[in-house]
């Protein structure tokens, strides 16, 4: 049997707020083909484009947890990850944290710039500090591909899905439409009106109506519906393309593989799949910070069973406390318990009265309403990353007050003095008024006198320069010298 050209699997990555879902999104409306639009988009967990002819599929999860959850089962769905770093906001804790999963992986990177329409930005900055976690981009010591983009207004779009083509064509991604069937869960849910639905993406065979399928543990069905991201029904699907099943008797675990019952799977085909065991979810230390962090803690009201199943097999055990879970509205007493726990509570399509409102406000219990469980899953990440962001983040190593400014052969320098620590011309700097950050500057040079100087230490004066020219700095800001925490990757 041959194997034939398929389209690869795409995931963006990338640190929180850097644009992973503006992407997705712009991508999604911009590229489906004209025929397909007008209608109704569902998420279904990922979604295929067309450009130049190529179909590509995108995994419409952004971040890891969706990565992990199904490479903790063995399953490896992504074919290429693209790295998005926010050019104003430079490498961060979860894009250190993406770095790790995409080396363990082993799959290839494509890094996007992204936010490049806003003013004062160098993405040079970001090239800088990837290279220092290791991705080492075109023009900064290595090969890696490197596009600088705006999911705002779309500039660079292109070019990133040119690259993401090459890409998978260099990889030369094929899988065989006729072997047994293999498709990877990607989501799963309880449908009120439809019943335990599947999203999937083919990685071998062909999915068709009316085929009789399993999980290869419990769960059984026969394929009744298969629909794509826009609703469309589908007769088959092949490798490499996502869709949503109706049909089987109960909601898989994200991460499991479903099969056809009938076909003989050779044993070989189960080695196939890439397990690794170093990675657990939250390897990135989740655990290991946690152990000194409080977890969050949290109530879930879901509408159903199954939901709350869904729900409770993509929480992830190591940073999350489940102080209760059920089925059924949020009442009066999952109040009063959230309180003297300090939990927060999640209500999935679930009603909360007024009165509950009002109560929880008076309690200071903060409830949250989510009808769609990726929202809620990313809710959580972001809740997560918050609760982390201060012990893995930033290390500071100087800081120096703008005590004059001055114009020289037309270029404006910082007269500077170090107030505490060193710094160092090639470390990452804030420049920070009435303690807010305002802008990450990139040095150009530290003088002192007319001696150009590679770093200063305490009490010394100095002059710089940015690379920027036209940073707006004044006498009064603070300039913070500092790098991320080595994470040993
Ligand atoms: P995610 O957390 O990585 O999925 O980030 P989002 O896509 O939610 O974006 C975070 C914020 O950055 C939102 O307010 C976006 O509107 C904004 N944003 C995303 N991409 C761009 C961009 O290219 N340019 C600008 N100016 N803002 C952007």
């Amino acid at each position: 049997m041959a194997n034939e050209i398929r389209p690869p699997v795409v995931t963006i990555m990338g640190h929180v707020d850097h644009g992973k879902t503006s992407l997705l999104d712009y991508i999604r409306k911009t590229k489906v083909q004209a025929s397909e639009s007008g209608g109704i988009t569902q998420h279904i967990g990922a979604y295929q484009i067309e450009f130049n002819g190529k179909k590509m599929t995108f995994i419409d999860t952004p971040g890891h947890a969706a990565f992990n959850k199904m490479r903790e089962r063995g399953a490896q769905i992504t074919d290429i990850v693209v790295l998005v770093v926010a050019a104003n906001d430079g490498v961060k804790p979860q894009t250190i944290e993406s770095i790790r999963h995409i080396k363990q992986a082993n799959v290839p990177v494509i890094v996007a710039i992204n936010k490049i329409d806003l003013p004062d930005v160098y993405p040079d900055m970001a090239k800088g500090q990837l290279a220092e976690q290791g991705i080492l981009v075109q023009g900064y010591g290595g090969s890696v591909d490197v596009i600088e983009l705006s999911a705002k207004s779309g500039k660079g779009v292109d070019k990133l899905l040119d690259t993401i083509a090459v890409t998978a064509e260099l990889n030369e991604l094929t899988a065989d439409s006729q072997a047994p069937l293999k498709a990877v869960v990607i989501e799963a849910t309880m449908d009120a009106k439809r019943g335990p639905v599947a999203s999937v993406i083919v990685q071998q065979g062909t999915l068709k109506v009316r085929q009789d399928i399993t999980d290869g543990d419990t769960i059984t069905g026969r394929v009744r519906g298969l629909f794509d991201e826009n609703g469309k029904a589908l007769s088959d699907v092949t490798p490499g393309c996502p869709a949503e099943i109706i049909g089987l008797k109960s909601v898989p675990s994200v991460g499991s593989i479903i099969k056809d019952q009938s076909a003989n799977y050779e044993v070989v085909a189960e080695t196939e799949v890439k397990t690794d065991e170093d990675l657990e979810f939250g390897d990135f230390d989740f655990g290991q910070i946690l152990e000194e962090k409080p977890k969050l803690k949290l109530i879930i009201r879901a509408d159903v069973e199954g939901t709350l199943e869904a729900i409770e097999q993509n929480l992830d055990q190591e940073s999350v406390e489940l102080i209760d879970a059920g089925v059924g509205d949020v009442n009066e007493n999952d109040i009063g318990y959230a309180k003297t726990s300090g939990a927060s509570i999640l209500a999935f399509r679930v009603k909360i009265s007024k009165r509950i409102k009002e109560l929880a406000k008076n309690e200071g219990v903060k409830i949250k309403f989510y009808d769609v469980i990726y929202h809620l899953i990313e809710d959580l990440q972001k809740q997560m990353l918050k609760l982390l962001e201060p012990t893995i983040d930033e290390v500071v190593l100087g800081e120096a007050e703008v005590v004059q400014t001055f114009t020289m052969k037309g270029e404006k320098i910082a007269g500077c003095k170090v107030k505490t620590g060193q710094i160092k011309k090639h470390d990452l700097f804030h420049l920070k008024r009435n303690d807010q950050i305002i802008a990450n500057p990139v040095v150009k040079s530290m003088m002192h006198g007319k001696e150009e100087i590679v770093e200063v230490k305490a009490k010394n004066e100095f002059g710089m320069t940015f690379k920027n020219r036209k940073l707006d700095f004044q006498v009064g800001d603070i300039i913070i010298a500092y790098k991320i925490q080595d994470e040993d990757i």
